[in-house]
C-alpha cells in the first residue's frame, strides 16, 4: 500500500438525525420456555439463561436450557408427530400448513426484524431486507415442492427419513431456522431444532406462528439451550439426520460423533472466501461489493468474502476507493435505519476478532479503520482492513468471522486462482470482471460452492447452497435441499 495516498478528510461521524425503528409493537416475554409437542414448557432442567441486546448489554428475556429429559421428551414428541400423523398425512395437505407459516413470517415481518436486530445485534436495515424476506421465501418455495418429490426424484421413490435434528448458529438465526425447517417438513420429516444460546429470540417466535398455523403438535420442536443441549441432540439414538450449520471445529467433533452410526449428516461451516478484482471491472460496482462482501452483518457471514485478491495494476487507485466508501460507513444503533455496521454480536465473538486484529499487527500487515466514535456500552468493531498481507498470515488463513478484510494483490489468472484455493476452506468466492470467458474459466477452477460474478452475498432459495473441503457437505436450498432429507433409491 503506497502510503502517500490518503483518506477523505472526514471524521466518520455523520450528522443524520436518528431514524429509530419503533419496538412498540414488539411482543416479547420475559421468560420463555421450551417449544414441545405444539406448547411452551418448562424445562425439566429447571435452568434458564439470559439472552441480552449486544448493542447496550441489556437483558432481553430469560431462556430455558433444555437438558437431557427435555431432550428426551422432545425427540419423542417428534417421533410420535412423525409416526402417527405428519408421515401418513397426504403432502398437499402438509404443504398448506408450509404455506401458512409462510404468510405468517410475511404477516409479522416487521415485529420479527425489530427482534432480530434487537437479539443479535445486526442493522434494521438488513434484518427487514434481507433475513425475514428470505425466511418466508424459503418456506413458500418448499411449500410448493411438498406435493411434487416424484417429479423432483422421477424413479427413485423419494421416502422420508423420520427424526432430524437441527443445530443452528447466531448470525441469521431466523433464516437459518427457515432454511432447515421449510425443507424437512415439505420432505415428510418431523424435526427438533436447537437455536444458538445467544439469539433464540425469533426461533421462539417462529414457534409461535407455527403454533398459530395449527402445525400438527410434535411435527416442529424447538428447544433452546448452549453446546450441551446440541450434543444431546446429535447423541439421540432417535435421530436419524442432523443438520448442522456452524463453525468447522463443532462440526467435525459431531462427524465424529455420529460415524459408524446410520445417521445421515449435512454440514454447513466456515468460510474464508476470497473476491477476485480484475482491471477490468467497474471498479466502483466492485468496491460496494467488497464492502457488501465482508461488512454486511459485521463480517458475521460465513460465506463472507474475507479475503481481497486484487489486480496489481489497480491496486493503489482500489484501495484508496475502498478506504474512502469505509470511511463513509455508519456505525451504530443496529435499530437506526441509517445504521450500516451494527454490534457485534457477543462479547466472546469481539475478543475473537480483537485477537485476530492484533494477530494482524503483529504479523506485519497494515491496518487501517473506520474512524468513528465507539459507542460507550456494547460490543463494536469498526470496519477494519489489512493491507501487506501475505498467503502465510493467520488472517489469510483463519476464519475471523468479523469486519476483517485481508488484502493481497495478484498478477496472473493462474496467481489469482492458487491463492483463492489456498485455504482449507471451499464455501465460496467472488469475481469481478468485464469479461464472461473470465468469469466461466474461474468458476470451473475455484473450489468454492458458491461462486458469485459481479455481486456478491446473494441468495435465493431455489439455489444450492454448500461448501467443499472443510466448508462441509451436502446442499441447503434447491432440489439439492430437499435430496438431503430423503432416502432415495
Ligand atoms: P458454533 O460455535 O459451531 O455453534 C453452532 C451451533 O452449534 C450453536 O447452536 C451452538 O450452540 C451449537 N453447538 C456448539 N457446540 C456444540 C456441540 N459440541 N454439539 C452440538 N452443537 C453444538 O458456531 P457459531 O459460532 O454459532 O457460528 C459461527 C460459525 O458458523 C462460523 O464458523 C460460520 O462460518 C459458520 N456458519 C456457516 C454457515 C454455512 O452455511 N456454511 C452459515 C452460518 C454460519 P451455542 O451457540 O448455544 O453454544
Ligand atoms: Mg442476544
Amino acid at each position: 500500500m503506497n502510503s502517500n495516498i490518503q483518506p477523505l478528510e472526514f471524521n466518520g461521524d455523520w450528522n443524520l438525525s436518528p431514524s429509530l425503528e419503533s419496538t412498540d409493537h414488539i411482543d416479547l416475554k420475559d421468560k420463555y420456555g421450551l417449544f414441545i409437542n405444539g406448547g411452551f414448557l418448562e424445562p425439566l432442567s429447571n435452568k434458564y439463561f439470559s439472552t441480552i441486546n449486544p448493542s447496550n448489554e441489556n437483558q432481553i428475556s430469560l431462556i430455558a436450557e433444555a437438558g437431557s429429559e427435555d431432550i428426551n421428551l422432545a425427540v419423542k414428541s417428534a417421533k410420535d408427530a412423525y409416526e402417527n400423523v405428519w408421515s401418513k398425512m397426504p403432502a398437499k395437505e402438509r404443504s398448506k400448513y408450509i404455506y401458512r407459516i409462510a404468510r405468517l413470517i410475511q404477516e409479522k415481518a416487521k415485529e420479527l426484524a425489530v427482534i432480530e436486530t434487537l437479539d443479535g445485534g445486526k442493522p434494521i436495515r438488513e434484518s427487514r431486507d434481507v433475513d425475514v424476506p428470505l425466511a418466508a421465501a424459503h418456506f413458500f418455495y418448499y411449500a410448493g415442492w411438498a406435493d411434487k418429490l416424484d417429479y423432483a426424484f422421477p424413479n427413485r421413490n423419494p421416502k422420508s427419513i423420520g427424526v432430524v435434528g437441527q443445530i443452528i448458529p447466531w448470525n441469521f438465526p431466523l433464516m437459518m431456522a427457515a432454511w432447515k425447517i421449510a425443507p424437512a417438513l415439505a420432505t415428510g420429516n418431523t424435526v427438533v431444532l436447537k437455536p444458538a444460546e445467544s439469539t433464540s429470540l425469533t426461533a421462539l417466535k417462529l414457534a409461535e406462528i407455527i403454533q398459530q398455523a395449527d402445525l400438527p403438535p410434535g411435527v416442529v420442536n424447538i428447544v433452546t439451550g448452549a453446546g450441551s443441549t446440541g450434543k444431546l441432540i446429535v447423541n439421540h439414538k432417535d435421530i436419524k439426520k442432523i443438520a448442522f450449520t456452524g463453525s468447522t471445529s463443532v462440526g467435525k467433533s459431531i462427524m465424529k460423533s455420529i460415524a459408524g452410526t446410520s445417521k445421515k449428516s449435512t454440514m454447513e461451516l466456515g468460510g474464508k472466501a476470497a473476491n477476485i478484482v480484475f482491471d477490468d471491472a467497474p471498479l466502483d460496482q466492485a468496491v460496494e461489493g467488497v464492502v457488501n462482501g465482508i461488512y454486511f452483518n459485521q463480517g458475521h457471514v460465513c460465506c463472507a468474502g474475507s479475503r481481497l485478491l486484487v489486480q496489481e495494476s489497480i491496486n493503489e487507485i482500489f484501495i484508496r476507493k475502498l478506504r474512502d466508501r469505509i470511511q463513509s460507513l455508519i456505525l451504530g444503533n443496529p435499530l437506526d435505519k441509517n445504521t450500516d455496521i451494527g454490534a457485534v454480536n457477543s462479547k466472546s465473538q469481539l475478543d475473537t476478532i480483537n485477537k485476530y486484529i492484533d494477530i494482524g499487527k503483529n504479523e506485519g500487515a497494515e491496518i487501517f479503520q473506520l474512524n468513528c466514535t465507539i459507542p460507550d456500552k456494547g460490543f463494536w468493531c469498526p470496519p477494519t482492513l489489512f493491507t501487506n498481507v501475505s498467503q502465510s498470515h493467520v488472517i489469510a488463513q483463519e476464519e475471523i468471522f468479523g469486519p476483517v478484510l485481508a488484502i493481497q494483490t495478484f498478477r496472473t489468472i493462474d496467481e489469482a486462482i492458487t491463492k483463492a484455493n489456498n485455504t482449507p476452506y471451499g464455501l465460496s468466492a467472488g469475481v469481478w470482471t468485464d469479461k464472461g470467458s473470465k468469469v466461466f474459466n474461474l468458476t470451473s477452477k475455484l473450489n468454492a460452492g458458491v461462486i458469485w460474478a459481479n455481486t456478491y452475498n446473494k441468495f435465493d432459495p431455489t439455489s444450492p447452497f454448500g461448501g467443499y473441503k472443510e466448508s462441509g457437505h451436502g446442499r441447503e436450498g434447491g432440489l439439492h435441499g430437499l435430496e438431503a432429507y430423503l432416502n432415495l433409491e
